[in-house]
């Protein structure tokens, strides 16, 4: 049953959200980094660590059953979470970052060589960078990158361009971490797929926000963190195309991931085992599954209607400032609120911000290239989710007001 939108009732679940810092009752603006955890989340993992608590896979006795159950049952909640075609597509890293080094790595290897080329588009974390540059390096393929324009949207055009016949990879951010944007990830598939490349969607700044479907996307690669959904840290999931998945190579070798092993040779397990080497965090599994249970029990256009509300109230608030500029104004946004204020350094801002209870990021946002295009070093970003509120950001705005004061 689809649970009723009320954002108080919502806010009460969340203890982290109820405490007061510097005095002041704490509004917090830093969910793209991390959000916070609700009850379910938080008893989910003390009861797993209470009573069932032991390794998972292979155990005979009960408590080990029981953690195999829970953590494989977890498996089958994200599988739903993101409506996978089949459970063993769910492959539990420890995140975003993980996510991609394991495609980077693994698909990276078998399909890029000299001459190849992978597109990533001009917003990519360094995350979805980094992992694409190191396995150029080993394979001798080159990055191509999809310009932004003044807006922080992929520039027109680009998409034509840059996708092409030696394009073996795309990999492409769901929404900016920076910039809030949105990219148009079914054009984006279209293209990839007309010349043969597959795409890789980087999800980290999605799954939070509720109603992800990997199906309706097309894409061939999603990827997950469980602590920007309302889990834990240090649990994430790539999901991705069976066909594929059963193609790809290990990337991380030990226990759990082989079918047999001896001195003269190795062979490897079927996915997902064969990509979860070692002991998994699986109180961190069954923590994100209960928040994706959690986030499932919403409609997800209570969550975008909540949301784009507070993203269109928040930009006026903003555009009032005197010398504020907002970086990141696509059409297709969330509610990401980056910007930067004439002769106000960010890290002041955010120092006098937190001062006044109001907790925003500072700094370049792992995206030294978004820095670059908009001509800047750092910015002060306002990052919302489903249980942020108009009086939140009615108190950033004052907070930004008293900081302006002092500062300039
Ligand atoms: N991609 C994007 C768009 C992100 O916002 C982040 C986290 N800031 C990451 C990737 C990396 O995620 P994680 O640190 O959870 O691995």
């Amino acid at each position: 049953m689809t649970r009723a939108f009320d954002v108080e009732a919502i806010r009460a679940e969340f203890p982290a959200l109820q405490q007061r810092v510097n005095d002041k009752e704490l509004v917090y603006l830093d969910n793209a980094a991390t959000t916070h955890k609700p009850v379910v989340v938080l008893d989910a993992m003390e009861h797993f660590y209470r009573v069932d608590n032991s390794n998972v896979h292979r155990g005979v006795h009960t408590l080990s059953q029981r953690a195999t159950e829970a953590f494989e049952h977890a498996r089958k909640t994200m599988a739903r979470f993101v409506n996978a075609r089949d459970v063993a597509e769910c492959i539990f890293t420890r995140g975003t970052t993980e996510a991609i080094n394991l495609v980077a790595s693994s698909l990276g290897s078998k399909v890029l060589g000299p001459g190849d080329r992978i597109v990533l588009s001009g917003m990519e974390h360094h995350s979805n960078i980094v992992p694409w540059q190191l396995v150029a390096e080993r394979t001798g393929a080159t990055i191509d990158v999809l310009e932004l324009d003044a807006t922080g949207a992929i520039a027109s055009g680009q998409i034509e361009e840059k996708i092409g016949a030696r394009t073996k990879i795309v990999s492409v951010v769901h929404t900016s971490n920076a910039l809030g944007t949105m990219n148009p990830i079914h054009e984006i598939v279209a293209r990839a797929h007309a010349v043969g490349a597959l795409v890789l969607v980087d999800g980290a700044q999605a799954a939070g926000h509720g109603g992800v479907n990997v199906q309706a996307l097309g894409c061939d690669f999603f990827t997950i963190s469980g602590h920007k959904m309302f889990g834990p840290t240090g649990i994430g999931m790539l999901w991705g195309r069976l066909e594929l998945l059963r193609d790809m190579p290990p990337w991380q070798g030990g226990g759990d991931m082989i079918k047999t092993v001896t001195f003269a040779k190795s062979t490897w397990a079927e996915p997902p085992a064969r990509f979860e080497a070692g002991t998994p965090a699986i109180a961190e599994a069954i923590g994100m599954a209960a928040a994706a249970e959690w986030l499932m029990a919403f409609d997800p256009s209570d969550i975008a209607r909540h949301e784009a509300g507070l993203l269109a109230y928040g930009t006026e608030l903003l555009q009032a400032v005197s010398g504020l500029r907002l970086i990141g104004t696509a059409p297709k946004k969330r509610a990401i609120l980056g910007f930067v204020i004439d002769g106000i350094h960010p890290h002041d801002l955010g120092m006098l911000l937190d001062h006044d209870g109001v907790a925003v990021r500072v700094g370049h946002h792992c995206t030294q290239p978004v820095m670059a295009h908009f001509g800047v070093t750092a910015t002060t970003r306002a990052s919302l989710a489903l249980y942020s509120t108009k009086h939140e950001l009615d108190r950033l705005a004052t907070a930004i007001d008293k900081a302006r004061s002092i500062l300039l």
